[in-house]
C-alpha cells in the first residue's frame, strides 16, 4: 500500500509545480458533460475498423489583425500546416479543406482572453456547420501563462478552435484537432493517473493503452526522455513523439488507437459536420 500512497503524494506535488513552471499550456480541458458522456459511452476506446472514406471536414479561418494592423502569419505558413494536418489525419480517414480565410482589423481578440471573451467571441463571428478556426497573437488566461497554445472544444461543444499562430506550424494545429475529434492529453488525470506500468490504462490517463504515461510536470524543451523519471524508480517511458504529450517541441504522430477514436467521433458525435 505504500507504493500508491507515495505515488498520489508525488502526483499532487507535481500538480502543485506544473501550475508554477513557465511552459507551453493547453487550455483545453474536459467540461463535466463530456466527462460524463466518456463514462456512458465507451464504445469509442475501443478498437473498431477505421473507415479509409474521406470524411472531409471544411475549415473556416478567422485572423485577427493586432493593434499595427499586422496579421502576423502569411498564407503560405497557413497552407503549410493545413497539409500537415491533411497528412497527420490521413490514416484516421479525415481530411479538411480550408473554405475560406476572414482578415479582420478589428484588433480586439489579436491578445484574446480567455475564457472571458469566448461567449462574445462566438456571438460576434462563430458559424453553424463547419469547423471555426481563430488565428490570434496570444491566449492569456488568469493562470497568467503567456505560452498557451490554443483551446479547442471537444465533442458535444461547440465546433471551434482558437490557437496563437505562432503555435500553427510544428503540428500544434495537429494537437487541437486531436482534441477537436475526443483526444485527451497523454497525462490527462479526470478519469485517473495512468501508472508507468500502464496497468490500468484502459481506465485512466486518455484511457488509450497505446500511448504510455506521461510526465504531467509540463516540459518545454528538449526531447531527453532521460529527464522524466518517476522518483520511485519506476521505469518510465513517456511517448515524447506523441501528438497529444506534454512534450510538445518533440509531437509529430498519433497512434493506431488514437486515430480509431478520432475516427469514431468523426463518424458519430462530429457526423454533422461533413
Ligand atoms: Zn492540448
Amino acid at each position: 500500500m505504500k507504493a500508491p500512497l507515495f505515488f498520489n503524494l508525488f502526483l499532487l506535488i507535481t500538480s502543485i509545480i506544473s501550475q508554477s513552471v513557465s511552459a507551453q499550456n493547453c487550455l483545453t480541458a474536459i467540461d463535466s458533460a463530456r466527462y460524463q458522456y466518456e463514462l456512458a459511452n465507451p464504445q469509442s476506446f475501443k478498437l473498431h475498423s477505421i473507415d479509409q472514406n474521406k470524411r472531409v471536414f471544411h475549415i473556416r479561418v478567422f485572423l485577427f489583425a493586432d493593434k499595427n494592423g499586422d496579421y502576423g502569419i502569411t498564407d503560405l505558413v497557413i497552407a503549410e500546416s493545413f497539409s500537415q494536418l491533411n497528412t497527420d489525419f490521413l490514416p484516421a480517414g479525415i481530411s479538411f479543406e480550408l473554405t475560406q480565410t476572414d482578415s479582420i482589423e478589428y484588433c480586439q481578440y489579436s491578445q484574446f482572453a480567455f475564457p472571458d471573451e469566448l461567449r462574445e467571441l462566438k456571438v460576434l463571428y462563430y458559424k453553424a456547420g463547419i469547423i471555426n478556426l481563430f488565428l490570434v497573437d496570444e491566449i492569456t488566461s488568469s493562470l497568467g501563462n503567456p505560452l498557451n497554445e490554443g483551446y479547442t472544444e471537444y465533442p458535444g461543444g461547440d465546433d471551434l478552435i482558437i490557437i496563437p499562430k505562432d503555435f500553427m506550424a510544428d503540428h500544434g494545429l495537429s494537437h487541437q484537432m486531436g482534441h477537436f475529434f475526443g483526444l485527451y492529453h497523454t497525462w490527462e488525470t479526470i478519469f485517473g493517473t495512468e501508472l508507468p506500468d500502464s496497468s490500468n490504462c484502459p481506465t485512466a490517463g486518455d484511457r488509450l493503452c497505446d500511448t504510455p504515461a506521461d510526465s504531467i510536470v509540463p516540459i518545454s524543451t528538449g526531447c531527453n526522455p532521460t529527464l522524466a523519471t518517476w522518483p520511485n524508480g519506476v521505469g518510465f517511458a513517456p511517448p515524447i513523439s506523441n501528438q497529444m504529450s506534454n512534450w510538445p517541441d518533440c509531437r509529430c504522430r498519433f497512434t493506431i488507437q488514437q486515430y480509431n477514436k478520432m475516427a469514431w467521433e468523426s463518424r458519430v458525435t462530429r457526423k454533422y459536420l461533413w
